[in-house]
């Protein structure tokens, strides 16, 4: 009988694999803070209804994606889909408005969705997420598309490119949807049958039907770009502007609508090459109405999530140099048990001398085989300590990089060590 497995979409991360996920997070850490990035750390499980608003229902997070349970206080909960709406309800609920504005945070974690598995995408999967918040200026939206952007670029992704579209505000996205609804009412027996249910509950997601006899439709539908207020159009342009000045190559994309309800004007993707037929490495966008609807003030907001999983997985296959976690400094290998106890006391005074060691375990082990064990642990010294060396109060050492041995004073021992480090 096979024993336990991890449930269907879900991953155990090695001690082999553990670099790059060091590498990954240190770099992404690294650029937010850089960029003023402050981070939150919010609960794994909020409240369903959360969600439910926050996300919107009708979209396929909500509506069949979402880990739900009732706990034992009789309270419906979610497990996380999603950062976006726990920061932006613990912005408000932490009174974070009468801070100096904006208030930009970052934050890594699990978030959890019932998906079809498949390569990089995980029902548990780590995600990076950035956010501003309380900020209308198009530079916090440059701000976070440049953090995603370099995030990407310093893990060597190469040919970044953005996808660029604004999806409009509550004064100019409602007459473009009666547009769009209108347009397609028309073309009504053509379109898919996922098309005719998006059109009742979350019309703009026809534009991103993947449906090949929708294609043609999409590609004729009108775009929202030239139904966008002069606000949205002031917005739009020089957000585009600004990523002029700064290099960062874009396309705008009238298709691109991302899942969610609360875009409003800036939704962005960041593609590279080299990874596959979907290109897109991860996407985000501006919610200015999200506070309210979650009850707070009204709080515009800008942000991103990318999935480390994929960027792990997308390094991998481009053969991304990552530097390897430190292997043991110093091997403790000893012959009969006085040396072992004095093994033991070293062990103890490097480790608080901050050096890696390891000491060899196991009863009546011969050298030979501790030997091997240093070797394969990668370790840079081994000492070997036996009754001659307890007589002498020298240990033998050998470098296990160039194979020179020498005798270090047990008394100088640590100081020796410590220099190496
Ligand atoms: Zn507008
Ligand atoms: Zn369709």
């Amino acid at each position: 009988m096979p024993g336990f497995q991890r449930p269907t979409g879900t991953l155990d991360t090695l001690p082999e694999e553990q670099h790059y996920w060091r590498h990954v997070r240190a770099q992404a850490r690294r650029l937010a803070e850089l960029a003023g990035f402050e981070r939150i750390d919010v609960p794994i499980f909020e409240t369903t209804q959360l969600f439910a608003r926050g996300v919107g229902e009708g979209t396929d997070i909500v509506d069949k994606e979402m880990y739900s349970f009732t706990d034992k206080g009789d309270r419906a909960l979610t497990l996380r889909p999603e950062f976006t709406a726990g920061v932006v309800r613990a912005y408000i609920e932490n009174g974070m408005h009468v801070l100096p504005q904006p208030v930009k945070l970052y934050t890594f974690g699990p978030i959890f969705r019932y998906e079809k598995p498949q390569a990089g995408r995980y029902r548990q999967h780590t995600q990076f997420d950035v956010e501003i918040l309380g900020e209308q200026d198009p530079v916090a939206d440059l701000e976070v598309m440049l953090v995603a952007w370099d995030v990407y670029a310093t893990l060597g992704f190469h040919d970044l490119g953005f996808q660029l579209n604004s999806t409009g505000c509550p004064a100019c996205k409602p007459g473009y949807i009666e547009g769009l609804k209108a347009y397609y009412a028309e073309r009504y027996e053509d379109v898919c049958e996922d098309c005719r249910q998006r059109l009742e509950r979350s019309p703009l997601r026809v534009l991103d039907c993947k449906a090949r006899g929708c294609q043609a439709i999409i590609t004729q539908a009108p775009n929202i770009l030239d139904h966008l207020c002069d606000e949205c159009d002031d917005h739009f342009a020089t957000l585009r502007e600004y990523l002029d000045l700064l290099g960062r190559t874009y396309t705008i994309n009238h298709r691109l609508v991302r899942g969610l309800d609360y875009y409003t004007k800036t939704v962005f993707e960041v593609w590279a090459a080299g990874i596959g037929a979907q290109s897109a490495v991860c996407g985000g966008g501006r919610y200015d109405g999200l506070a309210e609807i979650l009850g707070g003030p009204p709080t515009p907001g800008v942000g991103f999530g990318s999935g480390l999983e994929r960027i792990i997985l997308v390094m991998k296959d481009l053969g991304v140099d990552v530097p390897p976690l430190p292997a043991p400094k110093v091997f403790l290998a000893y012959l009969g048990d006085a040396a072992k106890r004095e093994c033991l006391r070293l062990m103890d005074k490097l480790r608080h001398s901050d050096v890696s060691t390891w000491v060899a375990l196991g009863e009546g082990r011969g050298l030979r085989s501790q030997l091997r064990e240093a070797d394969k642990r990668g370790a840079h010294y081994t000492v070997i300590l036996g009754e001659n060396e307890l007589s002498s109060g020298a240990a033998t050492v050998r470098d296990m990089k160039t194979g020179e041995q020498f005798d270090v004073a047990l008394n100088e021992f640590v100081g020796y060590f410590q220099k190496r480090v």
